[in-house]
């Protein structure tokens, strides 16, 4: 069973991670939000990424939920020491992944090609393959102006509400070299549990994607980011709010027109079902706290696509 997952970071990374024990890992395709991607003293990031990277290599901190596991922060103390920039955090291990991936992009290596072979040298079997290759960065609008996607997240703590989003590049992008070719092999689509708005957003944007979407055959099943109307983690409430009028499972799939057959809404929102239309409603336990709770939600959703 070939399935495609859409994906951002930290609440994609969990799911993705349920979906690897539950589908053979070689049938499964995910597709990464490069949005959030910024420029680092000198350096490529891609958060979301490497987010699902590290998941699925097991080498993740998963008390923080980025980064990875046993971290040590010594060139970002000389850094700091040394006057330079550390309001984004950067581990030792983790500069070392940045280290080849920014030289290869110099090279003229594509972001899709040097995250294959990131993922080959890391032992990962499942695909996974940035949105595009292009420059594709999210801008969100705010009452001090329109920051830069990592400006407002990190730097600011998100603190700011939210106007509006905008993805700069999109309109001239194209899908990943085995984007839209995953797709058109899968047998199910499934939306992480990500933020609609800024982690599935820009892989949305993405025209050819969001087409690809359309014209499938084959059911797309998104998971609700939501538990008791509440994020788990970070603003996907607090827009959903302001951007779309409520928390509601309507509110949630409202994001997705046309995109998704059904969602997966957690049991602590069961109560409020009203407006989905015709996106069919999955109601399961949808905190992914350990394996056991990942698999289940995974089944949950893909038991959509098999009803
Ligand atoms: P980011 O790119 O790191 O911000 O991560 P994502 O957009 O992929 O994930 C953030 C979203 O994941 C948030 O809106 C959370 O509510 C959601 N999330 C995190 N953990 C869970 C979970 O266990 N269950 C559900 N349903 N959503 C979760
Ligand atoms: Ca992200």
């Amino acid at each position: 069973m070939n399935v495609v997952v859409l994906s951002g970071g930290v609440g994609g990374a969990r799911f993705v991670r349920g979906v690897v024990d539950v589908v053979e890992p070689r049938e499964v395709t995910i597709v990464g939000n490069v949005g959030d991607d910024l420029e680092v003293l000198g350096m490529h990031v891609s958060p979301d990424l490497d987010s699902v990277l590290y998941a699925l290599a097991g080498v993740a901190d998963e008390q923080r939920g980025w980064g990875r596991a046993d971290e040590t922060w010594h060139a970002l103390g000389t850094v700091a020491a040394l006057g330079g920039e550390t309001w984004f955090l950067l581990g030792d291990r983790d500069l070392g992944l940045h280290l080849v991936r920014t030289q290869a992009l110099r090279d003229g290596e594509p972001l899709s090609a040097v995250t294959a072979r990131l993922t080959r040298q890391l032992g990962v079997e499942a695909t996974l393959l940035p949105a595009t290759d292009d420059r594709l960065r999210t801008w969100i609008a705010t009452a001090v102006g329109e920051l830069p996607f990592q400006e407002w997240f990190v730097a600011r703590a998100a603190r700011d509400e939210v106007d509006g989003v905008r993805f700069e590049g999109a309109g001239d992008a194209t899908a990943a070299p085995g984007v839209l070719e995953g797709v058109a092999a899968a047998d199910a689509i499934l939306l992480a549990p990500s933020n609609p708005y800024v982690s599935l957003g820009p892989i949305l944007a993405v025209e050819a994607i969001r087409a690809a979407l359309e014209r499938r055959r084959v059911p797309c099943v998104a998971v609700s980011p939501l538990i008791g109307g509440r994020a788990v983690k970070g603003p996907a409430d607090r827009m959903l709010a302001r951007l779309a009028g409520g928390t509601s499972p309507a509110h949630v799939a409202a994001c997705y027109p046309g995109l998704i057959d059904a969602l997966v809404v957690d049991e602590r929102d069961a109560h409020d079902l009203a407006g989905l239309g015709d996106v069919r409603p999955i109601v399961a336990r949808t905190l992914m706290r350990d394996a056991d709770s990942r698999r289940a939600l995974v089944e949950a959703a893909l038991g959509g696509v098999r009803a």
